[in-house]
């Protein structure tokens, strides 16, 4: 695998940071607090309860697990990579639902949020030491080799033609705070803040409060105040390379092959669950603001867009828990 450059770790450790400000605590509950690295990412956990120290290493065993048995399309052991090399196989159990989710992702959102476009992002190789500007005629031809629509998914079992390639980067580590919850739910956990990458998971009862990354520095621009729910951000700025002058990050329009370029900066999205928040962030990156609200709302979902020029637009239902904090920024939509 190629060497990828550092993701930007700050809504994490915002994130992170939130558990201490957020609300009331059994008086002699203790905190426990971590850090590891996995999909890539460095991740951090706070936990609250009787089994909060188990629970810490549960957390990075979930993740790692995950990734290396199941979701990396780099891993020689995951199951994805093996049904990318063999054009398909059985969907392994614990998968099935996740996969039933983003397969609805695709078709909601037109084909934004596409899990098959392994073959082109390994063309643009971004992130990775093989990143570069491909032609024209290599981003048709890797185009022709993406589209969920091109799998015959039945019976557990998945099938395509030689070429598509599964890659579920954007939607990996909100299927991880899924089966992390699962396990949560079966310990006796009070309170917990797990950030991977961009995704969080906020658990427990009481308030939370959330910081979004600036895009344009280390510090972050606004700050959510949320119950117990997933969040999940989405970037021009996590990971990009730069040739004469133009911006080629690492989220890609299905349509035309090229990083979109829509004047976002970033999306947040608020969800039920963590495949769901981390599947539509990307979708709503892709789609933009009109659309992508509409997306959300079929999901029953909330978001925030954020522009490069400063505008800020969150729906309906964060409205109120938004707080713009940084002064290059302004509420738009505010009606
Ligand atoms: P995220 O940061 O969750 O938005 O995920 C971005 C990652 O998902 C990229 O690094 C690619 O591996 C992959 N990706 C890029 N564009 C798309 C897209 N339109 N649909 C699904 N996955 C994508
Ligand atoms: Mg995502």
């Amino acid at each position: 695998m190629g060497k990828k450059r550092p993701v930007t770790i700050i809504l994490a450790l915002v994130c992170a940071a939130a558990l201490a400000s957020g609300a009331v605590y059994g008086a002699l509950s203790k905190e426990y607090t971590g850090s590891f690295t996995a999909m890539d990412t460095y991740n951090t956990v706070k936990v609250r309860g009787a089994d909060a120290k188990k629970a810490l290493s549960s957390v990075s065993e979930i993740t790692s697990e995950l990734d290396t048995a199941l979701l990396s399309r780099h891993s020689d052991t995951s199951a994805v990579n093996e049904i990318n090399l063999n054009r398909g196989g059985r969907i392994p159990e614990e998968l099935a639902p996740y996969l039933d989710t983003l397969f609805e992702v695709y078709e909601k959102s037109g084909g934004a949020f596409d899990f098959t476009l392994g073959t082109l992002t390994d063309l643009w190789g971004i992130g990775t030491e093989n990143e570069r500007v491909p032609s024209d005629d290599e981003i048709k031809k890797a185009l022709a080799l993406t589209g969920a629509d091109k799998l015959d998914y039945t019976d557990g079992k998945i099938k395509f033609p030689e070429g598509i390639s599964l890659d579920f980067g954007a939607a990996g580590k909100g299927i991880a705070l899924d089966e992390i919850e699962k396990e949560f739910g079966r310990e006796k956990i009070s309170r917990a803040v797990v950030s991977l990458g961009g995704s969080i998971m906020l658990y427990g009862s009481g308030e939370f409060t959330v910081g979004i990354k600036d895009p344009r520095s280390a510090g972050y621009m606004a700050v959510l105040t949320l119950g117990d729910c997933f969040v999940s951000t989405s970037g021009n700025y996590e990971r990009y390379f730069e040739k004469d002058g133009v911006r080629y990050h690492h989220i890609l329009d299905p349509g035309t092959g090229y990083p979109v370029n829509s004047g976002l900066a970033g999306v947040t999205v608020i969800a039920p669950g963590g495949t769901l928040s981390d599947a539509l962030s990307t979708a709503c990156f892709v789609l933009g603001r009109e659309k992508g609200e509409t997306l959300c709302k079929e999901f029953g979902c909330e978001a925030v867009f954020v522009y490069e020029d400063g505008g800020v637009y969150a729906t309906d239902g964060v409205k109120d828990s938004l707080e713009i904090t940084d002064d290059y920024y302004r509420a738009e939509g505010v009606k």
